[in-house]
C-alpha cells in the first residue's frame, strides 16, 4: 500500500510538473519562475507525508485550523500556504506559522495583520485576493477598492504585501478563466505604476488543477493546484469529515 501510494503521487506530480513545464515552455518563461504549492485540504496526513519525501515543500491550507493542526504535525521544512479565508480572530496564531497569505480579502483584514504583525516582531507575506470577474458570491476586493486607495497600500509598515490573487469562475473551459487571470496582472501593472513602485506586487497566484496553464501563460509566479495532485487516491470518511467540518 505505501510502496502503491508513493508511486501514484509521483506520476501525479509528474503530470503536473510537465503540465508547468509544457506551459512555460510556450508563453517563453523559465520553469523556475513559477512555483507549485500543493493544495491539501482534502488530503490524508500520511499522502501529504509522501509528498513531503517527494521534495514538494509548499503546501496550501484553506483552513487556518487545519494549516495549523498540519503545521504541529509536520514540523520540519515546510512553507505553509493559507488559501482560503481568514477571520480576523484566527490571525494571531496563524502569522508565526504562515510563510504567505494568499486570501487576504479586506482593509480591516490587512490592518489586524500588520497591528499583530508590529506586537509580534513578525513581517508576515501577503496576497491581496482580487474579486476580478465581479461575482457576487465570491470573497475579495474589488480592483476599483484597490485602485483608489493605492496610498494606503503603501502606508504599512509591517505587512507585506508580495502581489494579488484570484480565483476563475468555476466553468468548465479552462480558456473562459483568461480574462479573469489577464485582469489580475494588468491590475498589478497598475497598482505598481500608481504607486511609484513601492509595491513591486511581484507574486501573482493564479491557476488551479483545471487553469493552470491559462495561469501561467498570463504570469501567474504561483499555481495552486489541489485535486490533480491526488487524482485515483480516495480519502478516508474521517478526512472527508474533517475536511467538511474544521
Ligand atoms: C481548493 C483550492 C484550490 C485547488 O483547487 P483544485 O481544483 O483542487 O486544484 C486552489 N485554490 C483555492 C483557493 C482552493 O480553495
Amino acid at each position: 500500500m505505501r510502496i502503491d501510494l508513493t508511486a501514484h503521487l509521483t506520476e501525479n506530480l509528474r503530470r503536473v510538473r510537465e503540465r508547468m513545464a509544457a506551459a512555460c515552455a510556450r508563453a517563453g518563461r523559465a520553469a523556475s519562475s513559477v512555483r507549485l504549492v500543493a493544495v491539501t485540504k482534502y488530503a490524508e496526513l500520511e499522502w501529504v507525508r509522501v509528498l513531503l519525501q517527494l521534495g514538494l515543500r509548499d503546501l496550501g491550507e484553506s483552513r487556518p485550523r487545519q494549516l495549523l493542526a498540519r503545521a504541529a504535525e509536520l514540523n520540519g521544512d515546510v512553507r505553509w500556504h493559507l488559501i482560503g479565508h481568514l477571520q480576523r480572530n484566527k490571525v494571531a496564531p496563524l502569522l508565526p506559522r504562515a510563510a504567505l497569505i494568499h486570501s487576504v480579502d479586506s482593509f480591516r483584514l490587512l490592518e489586524r495583520i500588520d497591528r499583530l504583525a508590529a506586537e509580534a516582531a513578525l513581517q508576515p507575506r501577503v496576497l491581496l485576493e482580487v474579486n476580478v470577474s465581479g461575482e457576487a458570491s465570491k470573497n475579495g476586493f474589488v480592483a476599483a477598492e484597490l485602485l483608489d486607495h493605492g496610498s494606503q497600500l503603501v502606508s504599512y509598515r509591517h505587512v507585506q504585501i508580495a502581489g494579488l490573487m484570484t480565483m476563475a469562475p468555476l466553468v468548465d473551459d479552462p480558456e473562459l478563466a483568461r480574462p479573469s487571470f489577464r485582469g489580475l496582472r494588468e491590475l498589478r501593472d497598475r497598482l505598481v505604476a500608481q504607486t511609484d513602485g513601492c509595491l513591486s506586487l511581484s507574486e501573482l497566484s493564479m491557476g488551479m488543477s483545471g487553469d493552470l496553464e491559462i495561469g501561467i501563460e498570463e504570469g501567474a509566479t504561483l499555481v495552486r493546484v489541489g485535486g490533480r495532485l491526488f487524482d485515483g487516491l480516495e480519502t478516508s470518511p474521517s478526512v472527508s469529515h474533517e475536511s467538511n467540518h474544521a
